[in-house]
């Protein structure tokens, strides 16, 4: 059956696409219009139920991942006046505490039993529910950190982001890079898109046009792709070097995950 991409009906694009990867049966799209690499919609998921020990990976990089939250966060604040942030999904609490530390007032919202209660755990202000239960509109600003690519319908979610937002209130992603090499070279075997591993879940890939085109339709301006070199208040000679690491990784491609900052329209 001819695959009706979602970007069809809420970006306009054409219906053309390319089979951008296959392994065992499992198809990814890419719309030949938006860029967008879609999980093949008619396909079955099979995804696994999330364990504690599905968390053993990351708590041994619990310190690595506040580094870089604290690096993500001087370039938030560079644009930024602290406020009301909600974190979807914060996992192990990575983001949440060094935000919570420097001043801002936080808030999560996670789907996972363990990593709500781990969070709560750690003091934080985390509730059990899916995005769709979000109820405030009153945030500055909502923190979305390897969650967009997961949803089936991800359109539905930035908006939402959107309704909850006040005026001029900002938004930050961070998903996977479709144009990273490794996904560009191995494509069905790339771990994201094999039936076995990371196709079992991902749902929509994005490269930065593709995300940009997306929240530009939703009503949000670009304020910064990718790791600036300089970010105004953050002096830190360390996380100056991390943030060029990153761009350099960017200018060849190496870079896994992208991120964007953007904020709505007033
Ligand atoms: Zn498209």
């Amino acid at each position: 059956m001819q695959p009706k991409l979602l970007c069809q009906e809420r970006l306009n694009c054409n219906g053309d696409y390319i089979i951008y990867s296959s392994s065992e049966g499992l198809n990814y799209y890419k719309c030949s219009s938006c860029g967008l690499i879609w999980r093949d919609p008619n396909a079955p998921f099979a995804v696994k139920e999330k364990s504690q020990t599905s968390f053993n990976g990351y708590k041994k990089r619990f310190f690595a991942r506040l580094y870089k939250s604290r690096v993500q966060l001087d370039i938030i604040e560079a644009n930024f006046k602290k406020g009301k942030m909600l974190e979807i999904g914060p996992r192990l609490g990575d983001f949440m505490i060094p935000a919570k530390g420097r001043g801002w007032i936080t808030e999560g919202i996670g789907s996972d039993d363990y990593a709500v209660e781990q969070c709560k755990e750690k003091k934080l202000n985390v509730n059990k529910g899916s995005w769709e239960e979000i109820k405030n509109n009153g945030y500055d600003f909502i923190v979305m950190r390897h969650v967009l690519q997961y949803l089936s319908n991800p359109f539905d979610m930035i908006d939402k982001v959107h309704d909850s937002l006040k005026s001029k209130g900002g938004v930050f992603i961070v998903t996977r890079n479709g144009d990273y090499y490794k996904a560009n070279w191995l494509r069905g075997k790339y771990h994201a898109l094999n039936a076995k591993k990371g196709g079992r879940k991902n749902v929509v890939i994005f490269n930065y046009p593709s995300l940009r085109k997306v929240l530009e339709n939703a009503g949000f301006n670009i304020v910064q792709e990718n790791y600036p070199i300089f970010t105004k208040g953050s002096n830190n000679p360390v996380h100056t070097l991390e943030r060029l690491i990153r761009k350099a990784e960017h200018c060849i491609n190496l870079e896994k995950e992208i991120l964007v900052l953007a904020q709505k329209k007033g």
